[in-house]
């Protein structure tokens, strides 16, 4: 029956697309990125149509709260990937489809996923959620000239199109925009909307439990008349952590530091203990912090809420519900009580240092936020509803705290079906052979804003020449960035791969970069520069150091300037020796500039030493013939420069300038020393313009 059903839509495809067409659906190989919402309504179109040579890619397992969206998946599945599990489910759709390849791993980092992955593929179409990989696979199929089908949806609006290097817009044509930030004065001290709190709350749970020196609310706390045994213990004792605190603020300083430092593993084995160090950081965050702010006087003089300090004594119940949310979290769907915010916070933290493997993840600065880890959200929640009390503000369900911590706009099923088969359409007629631009589509479903229209077409624009990833040649640099080092860089790749001879290294701060002053820069050419910075790996070097993302300009003053502008990928080799990190490094796209460098170099240097032979052979009749003549030959150190400038900056054909050198410097220099000369790094002022101003016209 299924089989019967099968042939009978493969007729109608034919009918409909042509059997030429259809051939090339069932024969091409095609990569779904994203197995999730539109991935599963993808991966099940895909199958329907016909398609033969599928691969899907996804980094997550199944969780829960995808069932009522993502179709493929039943509650037996969760915890499995979910691209090997949608892989399965949609190979029994159609008995006339080939078997589904899957693939669990992040598309970004993943060593497999290669320019040679890319390229084994016909046409990328993406399924995600994120803009970081979505820009990633965009900039694969840029650099692999592959075709890519983009869709997305956010609610109930969505959007699909296809992008082909050169002929259409790319993902990163037009700006996105940027997710929406404060400044860090309204987040520390004078908030007054929930989201203000709950941007605290972030800044909070990574100062308590993640990557605490780059929360905005991390002070240094180098006082070393207090060694970290003696705080914690006084911390320990809870409120009578306060005097100490208190010395703190009487240098202008927060009083939190020292509370919310970590307890120690004797503190963390003790129930009591441990309880009476989550105290003491709730005392010192929601108390004392906020009555030295309002004894300063000024501190909220501008704030539209003024903060009342909140002693716990004050939260009616938080004992009880501290004892009753270590087993069961809150009614996540209801805004909760004063007294059970206080109790969740408190539980959170102590369940939080209890358990040895998050406290150690915690110490390594290892714990990020994540939305959809219970117990992170559960402390974030209560942080966020306590401070927004002290401020007198709104207090919100976990449910409502969620949804903006995370930035989440729910995903509507609809949309996401409408999206998936746009693409799959799309796909149908990439390989029939329509241009590219021919449609872009506009899904709205909620028709009072599209004039009663669900799906409107436009044509795709095209390219943005101004655009960072299409509208100039870049390659993308995948390495380890945690473990290759400079030197190996340097050596293996620039000079190695690249065939640059004496590469200089540029990369910026990117904004707001820690341990990074926004702005800087990092230079850094062998010989001249610090050589104790070879031995580091490239995430370690100063300016923010070279991950992910990070743009990085390679130039060369022995090849004439010869540059590569890379993106860095970081691309994760855990595990793997240095052999392994030395082989996963890959450069895509073209870095021919370095090579055709030197072969231009070379190709010069063999001409001048040709006209060199032949100019002194003139040069000597003249000689003889001056000589006879009586006649006078004084150099000029002047003409010899300019000749010298002009030179370098002509294709050396011109023979007053060989002359002029011959004259000046003597008999002429074998093209090796030639090369050496030359090998000297302009100084900036002198040279450094017109050579950028050259290559930039090239
Ligand atoms: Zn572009």
């Amino acid at each position: 029956m299924a089989s019967s059903a099968a042939a009978g839509r493969a007729a109608v495809y034919d009918a409909v697309f042509g059997a030429d067409v259809m051939e090339k659906v069932r024969s091409s190989k095609v990569l779904v990125v994203g197995a999730g919402g539109i991935g599963c309504e993808l991966l099940k179109d895909l199958v329907l149509v016909g398609f033969g040579h599928l691969e899907v890619v996804d980094l997550d397992t199944i969780d829960v709260s995808n069932l009522n969206r993502q179709f493929l998946f039943r509650p037996q599945h969760v915890g499995q990937s979910k691209s090997a599990i949608a892989a399965q489910a949609v190979a029994s759709f159609n008995p006339r489809a080939g078997p589904i390849v899957s693939h669990h791993g992040n598309i970004i980092r993943g060593r497999m996923f290669s320019a040679d992955f890319f390229r084994g593929f016909d046409l990328v179409i993406n399924a995600l959620d994120n803009q970081a990989a979505r820009s990633h696979v965009n900039r694969m199929c840029l650099a692999t000239r592959r075709t890519l089908i983009e869709g997305g949806s956010t609610g109930f609006a969505g959007q699909a199109h296809t992008i082909r290097g050169g002929a259409t817009l790319c993902y990163d044509c037009r700006p996105k925009p940027v997710q929406k930030s404060f400044p860090v004065c309204t987040i520390r001290s004078t908030p007054d909307k929930p989201v203000h709190c709950i941007a605290w709350a972030k800044e909070l749970h990574a100062l308590l439990v993640g990557d605490a020196p780059n929360s905005v609310l991390y002070e240094p706390d180098d006082a070393p008349d207090h060694p970290p045994a003696a705080a914690s213990s006084a911390a320990a004792a809870g409120p009578t952590a306060a005097p100490a605190a208190d010395a703190g603020a009487s240098r202008g300083e927060s009083v939190y530091m020292r509370a919310v430092r970590r307890p120690d593993d004797a503190v963390c084995d003790d129930t009591a203990a441990l309880a009476a160090w989550a105290r003491g950081a709730f005392d010192a965050l929601f108390r004392l912090e906020i009555e030295k702010k309002l004894s300063m006087g000024d501190a909220y003089r501008t704030a539209r809420c003024r903060p009342t300090p909140l002693p716990l004594s004050r939260c009616h119940g938080f004992e009880a519900a501290c004892e009753a949310t270590l087993s069961a979290p809150l009614p996540a769907h209801r805004t909760p009580t004063l007294g059970e915010c206080a109790g969740s916070f408190l539980s959170a933290l102590q369940t939080f240092f209890s358990d040895p493997a998050r406290r150690q993840a915690a110490r390594e600065g290892r714990v990020a936020f994540d939305k959809d880890d219970d117990l992170s959200m559960r402390l974030v929640a209560a942080a966020a509803n306590l401070r927004a009390i002290t401020f007198g503000i709104e207090a919100l369900s976990e449910f409502e705290i969620k949804s903006i911590a995370g930035n989440i706009v729910p995903a509507v099923a609809t949309t996401n079906a409408v999206v998936a088969g746009l693409e799959a359409m799309e796909a149908v007629r990439a390989l029939a052979g329509r241009d590219p631009a021919d449609a872009s589509y506009a899904v709205v479903l909620s028709t009072g804003i599209s004039g009663g229209r669900t799906v409107s077409g436009d044509v795709v624009p095209p390219p943005n020449p101004a655009c960072s990833e299409c509208g100039r040649a870049r390659v993308i640099l995948r390495l380890d960035t945690k473990r290759l080092t400079l030197r190996q860089l340097i050596r293996g790749v620039l000079c190695g791969a690249l065939g640059f001879e004496e590469p200089n290294i540029l990369f910026a701060a990117a904004e707001a970069e820690e341990g990074a002053a926004t702005g800087s820069h990092f230079s850094f050419l062998e010989d001249e520069d610090d050589a104790s910075l070879l031995g580091l790996p490239l995430a370690a070097l100063p300016a923010g150091g070279v991950t992910s993302g990070k743009l990085v300009t390679v130039d060369d003053f022995a090849l004439d300037g010869a540059r590569v502008e890379a993106v860095v990928v970081h691309v994760d080799c855990e595990g793997g020796g240095e052999e392994a990190v030395a082989a996963a490094v890959e450069v895509v796209g073209d870095f021919s500039a370095p090579e055709a460098a030197r072969a231009a170099k070379e190709a010069k240097a063999k001409q001048a030493a040709q006209q060199a032979a032949s100019a002194a052979a003139a040069a000597a009749a003249a000689a003889a013939a001056a000589t006879a003549a009586g006649g006078d030959s004084d150099s000029d150190d002047d003409i010899v420069a300019e000749g010298s400038d002009a030179d370098e900056g002509s294709d050396g054909s011109d023979d007053d300038d060989v002359f002029e050198i011959l004259e000046g410097a003597g008999p002429p220099s074998p093209p090796s020393e030639d090369s050496s000369a030359s090998r000297k790094r302009p100084r900036e002022d002198e040279d450094d313009e017109p050579k950028r101003a050259r290559l930039g016209e090239a």
